[in-house]
C-alpha cells in the first residue's frame, strides 16, 4: 500500500511539528504532501528539506518567492504557493488522503471546510472552526462523507470513550454526561488581585502542556475550555447541559464519559499531543507515537475540582453563547482572538480579555449562523469593534 498523503495546515506550529514527528516515525504509512505556514520561513524550509513535500505554502507572496528560491537552490522539486486560496486547493486535491487542521484561529476555517467538503479524513486541532461555524461544518462533514477525528486531547479522549455508533444520539447510547477535564491553567490558585499584573510570559507558562501562545493564553483565562465546550457540543451533538467541565490539575485524565449504568469511561495518558495526533492519523488502528508510557505509581494521585465561573468569566461566556446560538459563538471567538493578540502585544491587561469579550458580545446582536458569508461577516464586525475598544483603551 502506498503511503497516505497528508496536508498539514500549520506545519510550523506546536501541533504541526508534533504531526510531522509522527509522520517521521511511519514513512511507510504517511507522506507529508503539503506543508503550510504563516511566516516562519526558516522552519518551513527545514521541513521541506526533510520531508520533501510536493507543495509548500506561505501566507504572503514575497515570503513564498523567497522560499521557492531556497527550495530551487537546494535542488528540491517542492512547488511553493501562497495565500488562502492555495490552502483551500491543497486541502481538497484528489490525491490528498487526510488533512491535519492545525492553523490557529479563524484563519483555518475555509481550508478546513474545504477538506470536509472534499470528503477527506479531517484531523481537527483548530477548534475555532467548530466554534465559529459548527453547524455549517458538521453539515459539510455529513453531506460529503468526510471522516472527522478530533485531535484536541479532551475531544479525542471523549471520542475514544464513546461507542462507535455515537452519531445515532448520545442518549440512545446511554450517555448521561461528558466530563470535559481542564487543568485550570497557571492561575487556578493565584490570588485574584494579582491577576491584573500578569504578563504574557506568565500567562503562556502552562503547568502541563507546551503549546502555541494563543491557546496558552486561552488556557490561562479558561476561554480554551469554553471553546472546547462549544467544540464538544458540535462534535458529539451534545446539549450544553450534558457537558460538565471538571478541573483536574494533573492533566492525566484527558476527559471521560459517564453512562446511565454508573460506568465512567475515560482515556488517560501523559500530556503529549502526539497521542491524539497518532490516534487521529491511524484510526481505527493504533500506531507508536513516541510518547512515554503512563506510570500510575509516579502520578500517585489525581485531583478534581468544580470550575470557578467567577474567576474564569470566559468559561461562563462560552456557555452563554451556546444558549444564544447562531453567530454568537463566532462573535465571542473573534473578540477573543483580538483580545489575546492585544494582550500578547502588551496593549491589553490580562483581566481585560474577559471584559472585552463580554462587551463585544453585549454590543453585537447575534444572527442565524446561516452561510459561511454570514459567519465571516459576524467575525469581521466583532473584530472591528474589539480592535476599536482596544485602541480606545476602554479596558486598560
Ligand atoms: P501555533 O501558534 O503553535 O501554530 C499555529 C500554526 O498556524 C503555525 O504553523 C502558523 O504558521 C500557522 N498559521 C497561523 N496563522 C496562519 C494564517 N493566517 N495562514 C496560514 N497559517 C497560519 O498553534 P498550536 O498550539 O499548534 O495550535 C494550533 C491549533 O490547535 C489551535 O486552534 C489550537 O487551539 C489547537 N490545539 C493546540 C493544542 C496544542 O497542544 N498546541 C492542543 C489542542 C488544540
Ligand atoms: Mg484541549
Amino acid at each position: 500500500m502506498s503511503p497516505q498523503n497528508i496536508t498539514v495546515l500549520g506545519s510550523t506550529g506546536s501541533i504541526g511539528v508534533s504531526t510531522l514527528d509522527v509522520i517521521r516515525r511511519h514513512p511507510e504509512r504517511y507522506r507529508a504532501f503539503a506543508l503550510c505556514a504563516h511566516s516562519q520561513i526558516d522552519k518551513l524550509f527545514a521541513q521541506c528539506l526533510e520531508f520533501k513535500p510536493q507543495f509548500a505554502v506561505m501566507r504572503d507572496a514575497p515570503l513564498a518567492s523567497a522560499l521557492a528560491e531556497r527550495c530551487r537552490a537546494a535542488g528540491l522539486s517542492t512547488e511553493v504557493r501562497h495565500g488562502v486560496e492555495s490552502l483551500i486547493e491543497l486541502s481538497a486535491l484528489p490525491e490528498v488522503d487526510a488533512v491535519m487542521a492545525a492553523i490557529v484561529g479563524a484563519a483555518g476555517l475555509e481550508p478546513t471546510l474545504a477538506a470536509a467538503r472534499a470528503g477527506k479524513r479531517v484531523m481537527l486541532a483548530n477548534k475555532e472552526v467548530l466554534v465559529m461555524a459548527g453547524e455549517l461544518f458538521m453539515h459539510a462533514v455529513r453531506e460529503h462523507g468526510a471522516i472527522l477525528l478530533p485531535v484536541d486531547s479532551e475531544h479525542n479522549a471523549i471520542f475514544q470513550s464513546l461507542p462507535a455508533d455515537f452519531s445515532h444520539g448520545l442518549s440512545a447510547c446511554g450517555v448521561q454526561k461528558i466530563l470535559l477535564t481542564a487543568s485550570g491553567g497557571p492561575f487556578r490558585t493565584v490570588a485574584l488581585d494579582e491577576l491584573s499584573h500578569v504578563t504574557p510570559d506568565q500567562a503562556c507558562a502552562h503547568p502541563n502542556w507546551v503549546m502555541g501562545r494563543k491557546i496558552s493564553v486561552d488556557s490561562a483565562t479558561m476561554m480554551n475550555k469554553g471553546l472546547e465546550v462549544i467544540e464538544a457540543r458540535w462534535l458529539f451533538d451534545a446539549p450544553r447541559e450534558m457537558i460538565q467541565v471538571v478541573v483536574h490539575p494533573q492533566s492525566v485524565i484527558h476527559s471521560a464519559v459517564q453512562y446511565s449504568d454508573g460506568s465512567v469511561l475515560a482515556q488517560l495518558g501523559n500530556p503529549d499531543m502526539r497521542t491524539p495526533i497518532a490516534y487521529a492519523m491511524a484510526w481505527p488502528e493504533r500506531i507508536a507515537a513516541g510518547v512515554e508510557s503512563l506510570d500510575l505509581f509516579k502520578i500517585a494521585r489525581l485531583d478534581f475540582f468544580a470550575p470557578d465561573f467567577e474567576r474564569f468569566r470566559c468559561l461562563q461566556l462560552a456557555y452563554d453563547v451556546l444558549r444564544e446560538g447562531g453567530t454568537a459563538p463566532a462573535i465571542l471567538n473573534a473578540a477573543n482572538e483580538v483580545a489575546v493578540a492585544a494582550f500578547l502585544d502588551n496593549r491589553l491587561p490580562f483581566l481585560g480579555i474577559a471584559r472585552l469579550n463580554d462587551q463585544v458580545l453585549q454590543s453585537l446582536p447575534a444572527g442565524p449562523e446561516g452561510s459561511l458569508a454570514d459567519v465571516l461577516a459576524a467575525d469581521a464586525e466583532a473584530r472591528q469593534l474589539a480592535a476599536h475598544l482596544v485602541r480606545d483603551h476602554r479596558f486598560a
